[in-house]
């Protein structure tokens, strides 16, 4: 089955072999062939497909890579929100609510919020989730988490050592993490993480859990940088970590270090909408030269949006990204911090995961804010909005 987009006003590819940054082609056509792509150009050239779908002059563009979400959880946090926006300030400790309510949910209960986020998401043009587990802390708990968000998300990762549980020390939990948890959990990831942070897993412990997973086939990523400038984005880069996830407090030896390796900075500006903390120096990223992806981190407690429009919005207004360059790093950046070579763009043989947005322009993301803009969306050639 192949299905062909017509009259697209702007297509976005992130295709370099197309053109610098977002890879514009105006007045274009793409042609999906089952689940990829086999054809982008000239509307004028198009050649034709069993289906036609007419774009009406918008705009096309990757389906978005959400690199960063914890969607395995039961309950949510509205009244710590309330209460954070009343004045109080935000400490990892929240999750411990979030924790209660997942150890006592039933696997359907989990499973049927989960689809609930991953369809919202799929809605809004997000077409490649990254799940974490998290707030189980238990072997049994997390092994449950990870299987259930195999089920249904694109991308897993183990993340045990989401916060130190009540009644543990932290360098027995870690270990816990790093050995017996571990191996209950890596059959169904394929990443391993860990919130590097004070009050939460300090250097040593982190790199023991990440360098166990490793050892088991699991690609490292980090929660670095969060609350405080630590040693977590330094350790990502040593361990050749595919992300460094947060990176709101960095000292200009972490930009350095960012700029000159593989690992992707990925931003999440929810969080510090949410939080009301300082926004991470994007600019000072991207002209040092670091890959920079942005991600939701969609959770209960500190950012509960999974829209990467609103994303885009807040990156552009408040930590002034130009709107291409918050497009690219939603889509081909969210890829590169998952090591994916297929999603995040739309040239030739990547999957065909297709955003049509209900607007001429991809500036309209940041230009609208707030302002619902989904038009239609495929999945792997399936129409999934
Ligand atoms: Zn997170």
């Amino acid at each position: 089955m192949s299905t062909v987009i017509t009259n697209i006003g702007e297509l976005v590819t992130n295709d370099p072999a197309v053109g610098d940054g977002l890879g514009i082609v105006r007045d274009a056509a793409l042609v999906m062939d089952g689940d990829t792509i086999a054809w982008t150009g000239p509307a004028s050239e198009a050649p034709a497909a069993d289906e036609s779908f007419d774009a009406a002059g918008r705009a096309v563009l990757p389906g978005f890579v959400d690199s960063h979400a914890h969607l395995v959880f039961a309950g949510e946090r509205a009244e710590e929100f309330a209460a954070r926006m009343s004045g109080q300030k935000y400490a990892a400790g929240g999750i411990r609510t979030t924790v209660e309510r997942t150890r006592a949910a039933s696997d359907d209960d989990l499973r049927a919020n989960l689809r609930r986020l991953i369809t919202e998401m799929a809605r809004q043009g997000t077409t490649t989730v990254e799940c974490k587990s998290g707030y189980g802390l238990t072997v049994d708990q997390e092994e449950r988490a990870v299987r259930i968000a195999a089920e249904l998300a694109d991308e897993v990762t183990y993340l045990g050592a989401h916060v130190v549980p009540t009644g543990w020390d932290a360098a027995a939990y870690a270990h816990l993490a790093a050995t017996d948890m571990l191996a209950a959990c890596a059959p169904h990831a394929r990443w391993v993480d860990v919130f590097c942070e004070e009050g939460a897993f300090d250097a040593d412990q982190t790199r023991e859990i990440l360098q166990a997973g490793v050892k088991v086939g699991l690609g490292p990523r980090l929660h670095a940088n969060q609350l405080t400038q630590g040693p977590a984005v330094q350790l990502a880069v040593e361990l050749d970590a595919a992300s460094a996830d947060h990176c709101t407090f960095l000292s200009e030896s972490d930009i350095d270090a960012l700029a000159s390796s593989q690992t992707v900075a990925t931003l999440l500006p929810g969080v510090e909408f949410s939080t009301r903390q300082p926004y991470p120096n994007a600019r000072r990223l991207l002209e040092a030269g670091a890959t920079v992806a942005l991600a939701t981190d969609c959770n209960p407690g500190s950012c509960y949006s999974s829209s990467m429009a609103f994303c885009i919005a807040v990156a552009v207004r408040d930590m002034r990204m130009t709107p291409a360059e918050a497009v690219w790093s939603a889509t081909a950046g969210g890829a590169r911090a998952l090591r994916r070579t297929d999603v995040g763009h739309l040239g030739i043989g990547a999957r065909a995961d297709v955003h049509v947005l209900d607007a001429p322009s991809h500036i309209h993301l940041a230009y609208r804010p707030g302002v619902p803009q989904t038009a239609a969306v495929w999945k792997a050639g399936h129409r999934v909005r």
